[in-house]
């Protein structure tokens, strides 16, 4: 699908910022990236836009945070349902301790529920090992 239609269809202005950091998700679908990443991939690397970028896109619902971990907040895209509304990120992530991936694992869910007297607004869960590419190698 092309990166103007989608920008459209959450409702987010086109500008050249926006298209190349969706693009940079898009290459990367299923795997959470750090801002690191994406500003070291753009041609012209402003932190302050970058960082807006990022948070507009989380509000609008096309990517969530990501933590594994690596003291790095990363982030990867959502499914459809997810909207400016709520997100629907519920699954476990898998770190990778070779190829140093994280991956979204949305068929798993992450499912707990907090004890009474606690008010749950997040859960993470992160797994860590080898991911099915590595296994192969090893
Ligand atoms: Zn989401
Ligand atoms: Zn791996
Ligand atoms: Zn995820």
């Amino acid at each position: 699908m092309q990166i103007d239609t989608i920008l459209k269809q959450y409702n987010l202005r086109v500008t050249s910022t926006r298209k190349q950091v969706l693009q940079l998700f898009l290459l990367k679908e299923g795997k959470a990236i750090s801002h690191h990443h994406l500003e070291s991939h753009m041609d012209d690397s402003d932190r302050v836009t970058l960082y807006r970028t990022l948070k507009t896109f989380q509000d609008h619902g096309l990517i969530h945070e990501v933590q594994d971990g690596s003291g790095k907040l990363k982030y990867a895209l959502c499914h459809e349902a997810c909207n400016h509304v709520e997100h629907f990120d519920n699954h476990a992530h898998f770190y990778c301790n070779s190829c140093k991936e994280t991956i979204c694992l949305d068929e798993v869910e992450a499912q707990m529920s907090a004890p009474s007297g606690y008010q749950l607004s997040e859960t993470h869960i992160l797994m860590k090992g080898l991911c099915n590419n590595c296994v192969n190698y090893t």
